[in-house]
């Protein structure tokens, strides 16, 4: 990949990671949080918007970002829409929907910037959990933590599915790989799970 920039954007009301990668306008906005970001886009060219997963709090800042399109898991696709499944109604007391066209993203690579970025499907946390991973760096979102898993106890959660994911993932992601996780900071697996 050629010259990038990638910004962490902790936004909303959980502090969840926004990330921006732009690529000479060329910009990637990954589970979009609040109005945080919105400085990073001005000189884009193009933006699009990808979730890691379809929970409230990776949704919510969709909506200000005038894109038309977000690129998410068939299997989290209905979250967008249902305050039950995204948890907003019991999370944030308030229930959140967006009402934008998605693009399934599956297992695979997608090209960027000269070069390409792989898709894996990392269900347990939700049953449409996606990490992105680049050559230098991966956005796993909440399936993974510096200290731990994700959770497994909200709709569409399994942790039977969660342990394949992560036997996946430890079997197939450098141990120096940095991981930038849906809340709190970068990590890589040669030190997991950190201890509290
Ligand atoms: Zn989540
Ligand atoms: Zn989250």
């Amino acid at each position: 990949m050629s010259d990038y920039r990638l910004y962490v954007v902790p936004s909303g009301p959980l502090k969840t990671n926004t990330i921006v990668l732009d690529c000479g306008g060329d910009v990637l906005v990954f589970d979009p949080a609040g109005a945080g970001v919105i400085p990073y886009l001005r000189l884009s060219k193009s933006v699009r918007v990808f979730l890691t997963h379809g929970h409230w709090d990776h949704i919510i800042g969709i909506p200000l970002l005038g894109v038309d399109e977000v690129f998410v898991h068939q299997a989290d696709a209905p979250m967008l829409t249902d305050p039950l499944l995204n948890m907003s109604l019991k999370g944030l007391g308030v229930p959140i929907t967006v009402s934008v066209n998605t693009t399934p993203v599956e297992e695979g690579l997608f090209r960027w910037c000269d070069g390409s970025f792989r898709v894996m499907h990392v269900p347990g946390h939700t049953p449409g959990s996606v990490a992105y991973i680049f050559n230098d760096f991966a956005i796993v979102g909440d399936f993974i933590f510096p200290d731990g898993v994700g959770r497994t106890d909200m709709p569409g959660g399994s942790m039977q599915a969660l342990r394949g994911s992560l036997r996946k993932f430890l079997a197939e992601i450098p141990k120096d790989l940095p991981l930038y996780p849906g809340h709190g900071d970068v990590f890589t697996l040669a030190q997991w799970p950190k201890r509290k």
